[in-house]
């Protein structure tokens, strides 16, 4: 079988700084566990821009679309604010999710018990949290046409379009019925059946997939506006959550706060297989490019990591270095080594970006 590929793409800001310890736990699984990738680096972003003069390079789409997985850091940056919409370097970004066609995107929210005092919530609601929030990512309300600004009596009018065909939820909920079975195997979709024909569309078809293909996973239905109510008085009754779009995209920042720290949430964009088998994928941590630490070996590079971690579990079908990943952060943070995003006491002192990827490194070689 041919070595495995990855495609890196630091980006700008913070990017080349976490996706260099990124690099170093790939280094740590071909000497220690004889995993090897086959690793090629490229531009995105504001960096793609400065050398292209847009950002994202047409070669780099295609390398994009030739690998089997990219490694994102995080593009932007205020040099790039003015410059115009479409080679914004958020641009890049947006190109290689439509392009690839990453369909479902998949947002971990699980929470370190020694970082559970980071969230505003008390730390027996949120401590062991693990649940997936699994977001239609390239329909919906942000892709549906009509769409625009027009003029109706004479006055403005804003239209945007909540649109969704069955194959379109069908295939999202496939992904999130397939990643229900290798967790808790349980799977709650949230929309607004009760108010909208998209969202009774959505429970319809999100119905007849599971009797059809998933019955082995126990479903269930919510309201988008209950499930967000839920999200913070008993999050840990979830396990994944499949939803639309504009719902997911709340929900998952929702979600996400219940865990503490930016600098620890990983994200993984998934579309449909390839020939090989492994689905189109790009991973990537929910943070930007933080323009405020960047250069200054501040970043947390765990997002990063953990990114990575989905890498190999949801492209590779190698969940048990995933968890040895998970484990070492995990254990790092029990250790209470802390990047200064993590610090909760005056005189704590941080870690820099490598120092703590050296320690996950260090708990990764202890775990064998
Ligand atoms: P941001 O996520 O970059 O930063 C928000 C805050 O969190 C900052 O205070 C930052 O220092 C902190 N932070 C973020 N990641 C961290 C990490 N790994 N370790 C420690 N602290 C961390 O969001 P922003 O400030 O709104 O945006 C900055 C730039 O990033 C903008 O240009 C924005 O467009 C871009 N952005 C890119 C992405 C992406 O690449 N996917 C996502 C969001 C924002």
């Amino acid at each position: 079988m041919s070595i495995p590929s990855l495609l890196i793409l630091p980006g700008d800001g913070i990017g080349p700084e976490v996706m260099a310890e990124v690099r170093k736990v790939i280094s740590w699984l071909s000497t220690e566990r004889s995993i090897s990738f086959e690793v090629s680096e490229d531009s995105v972003g504001g960096a793609a821009y400065d050398t292209h003069g847009v950002p994202l390079h047409d070669d780099t789409m295609a390398k994009a679309q030739a690998v089997d997985a990219v490694l994102l850091g995080a593009v932007g940056g205020p040099k790039y604010d003015n410059l115009d919409f479409n080679i914004k370097p958020e641009r890049g970004l947006l190109r290689l999710r439509k392009e690839m066609d990453l369909f479902a995107n998949l947002r971990p929210a699980q929470c370190f018990d020694a970082l559970a005092d980071f969230s505003s919530l008390k730390h027996n609601v949120v401590s062991g949290l693990d649940i997936m929030i699994v977001r239609e990512l390239t329909s919906g309300s942000y892709f549906g046409e009509p769409r625009g600004i027009f003029k109706e009596n004479n006055e403005r009018v804003g239209i945007n379009t909540h649109r969704y065909t069955e194959s379109e939820i069908e295939r999202v909920a496939r992904s999130g019925f397939e990643l229900a079975r290798k967790r808790d195997n349980r799977l709650c979709s949230m929309e607004k059946a009760n108010v909208m024909e998209a969202g009774g569309l959505w429970r319809e078809v999100v119905t007849e997939v599971h009797k059809a293909h998933f019955d082995d996973v126990e479903l269930s239905h919510m309201y988008a506006d209950n499930g967000a109510m839920q999200l913070v008085r008993a999050p840990k009754q979830f396990d994944v959550i499949l939803t639309d779009n504009l719902f997911g995209d709340i929900l998952s920042d929702c979600a996400a706060m219940l865990t503490g720290s930016l600098g620890m949430l990983p994200s993984a964009s998934l579309g449909s297989p390839m020939e090989n088998g492994r689905p189109k994928a790009l991973y990537e941590p929910v943070h930007g490019s933080a323009p405020d630490i960047a250069g200054q070996g501040k970043a947390n590079p765990s997002a990063s990591i953990l990114s990575f971690a989905m890498a190999l579990r949801y492209s590779f079908d190698m969940g048990n270095e995933a968890s040895r990943i998970e484990s070492a952060v995990e254990s790092v943070l029990a250790d209470g080594v802390r990047t200064s995003d993590l610090l909760q006491a005056k005189g704590e002192k941080p870690v820099t970006t490598s120092e703590m990827g050296d320690a996950i490194l260090e708990a990764l070689t202890k775990s064998l």
